[in-house]
Order: structure tokens, then sequence, then C-alpha cells
């Protein structure tokens, strides 16, 4: 849909555009993310990790040892264990630096 119309049309039909660009530039293997978390049907977790995946490009060890520690998705994004790292860890040392102020 160009770019003119798409600013005229109905809201349904935006958001129908807008997917469809983003599943163009998404690979096979994580369509079935964005697909069903556009549709509510399923866990958070799994809308996360399509988040997550897009964020760096579909690269898991990427997401593994993503330093974006602002973000708020960075303690609940997937393949921590894999990589031997759980954000955990960290908060837990957050957490308890607070304590000791
Ligand atoms: S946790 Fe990291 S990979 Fe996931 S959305 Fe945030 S910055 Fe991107």
């Amino acid at each position: 849909m160009k770019t003119a119309r798409l600013q005229t049309a109905p809201p349904g039909e935006k958001i129908a555009a807008k997917r469809a660009g983003r599943l163009a530039t998404t690979p096979d293997s994580a369509k079935g993310h964005f697909v069903a978390a556009w549709a509510g049907k399923c866990s958070p977790r799994r809308a996360i990790k399509a988040q997550c995946l897009e964020c760096v490009g579909f690269d898991r060890q990427a997401i593994a040892g993503c330093t974006g520690w602002a973000c708020p998705l960075w303690a609940f994004r997937p393949f921590q264990k894999r990589a031997g790292f759980l954000a955990s860890d960290d908060a837990d040392t957050v957490v308890s630096n607070k304590e000791d102020a």
C-alpha cells in the first residue's frame, strides 16, 4: 500500500499493511511468533521473544548477550539459560546493592 493512501486508509488496513511490511523482513523461522502475538494467541514470553529477535537482527546469541540493560524486557529476554547467563543473577546484585545503600 502506498504511503499517501495508507494515511487515509481505515485503521484495519493500516494495521494489516504495517504488519505485512514487518513480516516481509522477518525470517520464516520467526514469523509464527509475530503472527501469534498480533492475534493475542500466545504467551507474553513468546511476544517478548519476537520483539527481542527483531531487535538484534534475529540473532539468538545476541539476545543472550544483550547489553541493553535499560530495556524493560532485558530481564525477561529469551535464550539466557542456554548461554549460561541469567538476568536474575544481575537483578539480585542490583537488589542487594540497594539494600546496602
Ligand atoms: S532485551 Fe535486548 S534484545 Fe530484547 S528488546 Fe531489549 S534491547 Fe532488544
